[in-house]
This record gives structure tokens, C-alpha cells and sequence, in this order.
């Protein structure tokens, strides 16, 4: 929250400075046209102060017309363009009602500039405020608040040419729920989507990492990218992720699940990607882990060429022909 905001602010800082540099040409060019209007009449020497002092409230007034100012800045530039006139009128230069009259009008502008500032400040504050608030709701999945399928692409998408320009391996578990449409048909679409709520809470209380990518990219479909990952690790946290979710304890809503509470299928895919690698390759694969998984009787791992069962240690899993071969005849949706 704090982060969106400190973003926010910056990037209003950024419009602001935009602005006043677009205004900053065309204000140079006035500076000159007034200041040749204001000295040229008097050449003698005697009018000189007279028309410094009056050059630099009209330079203060026009800045403070043009851009937009921070009201600190707005009190240096009236420290700067008083204390000429005012040395000026120590020295008896100019007149005590002259430099009253200017002094008047620097304050005025300051006032007046401090409000109009504001003003813009605020409307380019609301309109980057609703650019990222619509940027966000293109990118985020309104139920969850994970990413979406379209905000999955943005940010995977820069993660993938990270770790490719770095040589770093990335990894992407694919995780489905578990004959889900049973819970909708026997508990209805509102209680199926708190189950949906609760296994994405879950998903992001096993990925932490601030380059952790989490999403949802379809009804009951949950995928998270991970850079900078090896095989271990990864099938690590595919399973701590399987056990979170079971831990849910959420009593199952269909006699074909393969234990007592609500699970999921995964399928785990890793690449190092080099030059001429496609993302869409690595979601290929995982996609087809995920087939596995399923096929081989749900509420398990696949990852390269074995099916990891939940609570069952790695090395004793089976490799995918065997578990498959034992358990595609019972699958009865596939
Ligand atoms: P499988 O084990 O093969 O994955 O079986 P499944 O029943 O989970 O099958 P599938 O993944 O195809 O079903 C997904 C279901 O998710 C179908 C749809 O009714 C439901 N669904 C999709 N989006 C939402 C949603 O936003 N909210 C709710 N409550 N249900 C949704
Ligand atoms: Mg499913």
C-alpha cells in the first residue's frame, strides 16, 4: 500500500517535472520579450534599479503563472527576487512605495501560485491515480487478487528475458484444484468461490518471494513462476504447496477424490532458458506435467519424469509410466 503510493508520487513528480519543462521554452522566450520591454526605454543610468526591481517581479509572476511549484521553492524564489530590491532600496536606489508595491505583488504570487499548484498537483494526482487503478484491474484477477492471465504474461514474460540474459533457471508450477465443479454443484457457485479464495491465500503464504509471480489464470488453475530456482527446491515448495492445501481441510464434495479433503494436481516444469527458448514452451510443458498428474489419479506431483505423491518421500516416488499405467484405467473423466 505504502509502496503504491510512494510509486504514485514519484510519478506525479515526474508529470509535474514534464510540465514545467514543456512550459520552460516558450517561458525563456517571454523572460527575454518582457525584460527588453522593461529596459529598453530606460537607458539612462538612474531608471536601471527601478526597472531591476520591477524585472524581477514580472520574472517571479510569469514563473509562478507557468509552472508548477512546490511552496517551498515558491518562498526561495520570494527570498531571491525581494532581497535584490530590497538591497536596492538599502541603498537608496529605489523607492520605499515601489518596493512595497512589489514586495505586495511577490507575495500575491506566491499565494496565488501555492493554489494553483495545488490544483494541478491534485488533478494529475486523481489521473494517475485512475491510469493505475485501471492498469491494475486489467492485470488482477478480481476474486483473488492474484495476477490474471493477462498480468501473468507482463510480469513472466520480463522474468523469463531476465533469466535469460543471466543464464538463471526458472521454474513454473502449475497447480489445478481437484474435481472443483463437485464443490460448486453440491455447495453452489458463492461457497466455491470462498474455496477458490482460500487455496489462493494459500498459494501466496507458500510463494514469498518478492520475484515470486502468482496467478490465476483460469477457473480453478493457479501458476507460479519462479526465477533463480533449482529442481530441489522447486518440487520442495510444489509440495508444501499441495500440503497447505490440504491442510485447508475442506471435506471433499465428490466420491472420485482421491482422499478426504480438497486437493490439487500439479505439474512442475524448469528451464534455463537460452537465447532462442519461447516461453510458451516452458507453459507447454507444464501444462502436459499437469495432464499427468491428473491422468495419474490427481492429488499428486509430476515433475520431469516422476509423479510425486503427497507425504510419500522423493525417492520413492514412481516414475510416470508406472503410476499411469496403474491408474489411468480408474480415471473416470479422462
Ligand atoms: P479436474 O480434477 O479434472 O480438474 O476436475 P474439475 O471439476 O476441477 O474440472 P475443471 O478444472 O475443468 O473445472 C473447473 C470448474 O471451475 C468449472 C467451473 O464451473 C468452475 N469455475 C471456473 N471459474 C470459477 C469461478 O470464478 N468461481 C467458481 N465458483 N467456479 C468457477
Ligand atoms: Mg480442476
Amino acid at each position: 500500500m505504502a509502496d503504491r503510493e510512494i510509486r504514485t508520487e514519484q510519478q506525479v513528480k515526474d508529470k509535474i517535472k514534464a510540465f514545467n519543462k514543456q512550459r520552460a521554452g516558450l517561458l525563456f522566450a517571454f523572460i527575454i520579450f518582457i525584460g527588453i520591454l522593461i529596459f529598453s526605454p530606460a537607458a539612462e543610468a538612474e531608471a536601471l534599479p527601478v526597472c531591476l526591481t520591477v524585472f524581477c517581479s514580472a520574472i517571479f509572476l510569469l514563473c509562478g503563472a507557468a509552472f508548477v511549484i512546490s511552496f517551498r521553492d515558491l518562498l526561495l524564489l520570494l527570498i531571491v527576487t525581494t532581497g535584490i530590491p530590497a538591497v536596492l532600496l538599502g541603498l537608496g536606489q529605489i523607492r520605499f512605495e515601489l518596493f512595497l508595491i512589489l514586495l505586495l505583488t511577490n507575495v500575491g504570487t506566491v499565494f496565488t501560485a501555492s493554489i494553483t499548484g495545488k490544483a494541478v498537483t491534485r488533478s494529475f494526482t486523481n489521473e494517475i491515480e485512475e491510469i493505475n487503478r485501471l492498469k491494475t484491474e486489467a492485470t488482477t484477477d478480481a476474486l483473488t487478487h492474484l495476477l490474471n492471465r493477462n498480468g501473468l504474461e507482463q510480469a513472466a514474460g520480463t522474468a523469463w528475458a531476465l533469466c535469460k540474459r543471466d543464464k538463471k533457471k526458472v521454474g513454473v508450477i502449475l497447480a489445478d484444484i481437484d474435481y472443483f465443479k463437485s464443490y460448486n454443484d453440491t455447495l453452489g457457485h458463492p461457497e466455491g468461490d470462498n474455496i477458490l479464495r482460500q487455496v489462493a491465500d494459500s498459494v501466496k503464504s507458500c510463494f514469498r518471494r518478492e520475484t515470486d509471480i502468482i496467478s490465476r489464470i483460469g477457473g480453478d488453475e493457479f501458476l507460479i513462476f519462479l526465477s533463480e530456482v533449482n529442481d530441489d527446491r522447486i518440487l520442495e515448495m510444489a509440495q508444501s504447496l499441495s500440503s497447505s492445501i490440504i491442510n485447508l481441510k475442506v471435506t471433499t464434495a465428490s466420491e472420485n477424490n482421491p482422499g478426504d479433503f480438497l486437493s490439487v494436481s500439479i505439474g512442475v516444469a524448469t528451464s534455463t532458458p537460452q537465447p532462442d527458448d519461447l516461453l510458451v514452451d516452458l507453459y507447454k510443458a507444464v501444462d502436459k506435467a499437469l495432464y499427468r498428474a491428473k491422468r495419474a489419479g490427481r492429488n499428486c506431483i509430476s515433475f520431469h519424469d516422476k509423479l510425486i505423491q503427497i507425504g510419500v518421500p522423493v525417492e520413492t516416488s514412481f516414475p510416470v509410466g508406472v503410476l499411469s499405467a496403474s491408474t489411468t484405467s480408474g480415471d473416470a473423466e479422462n
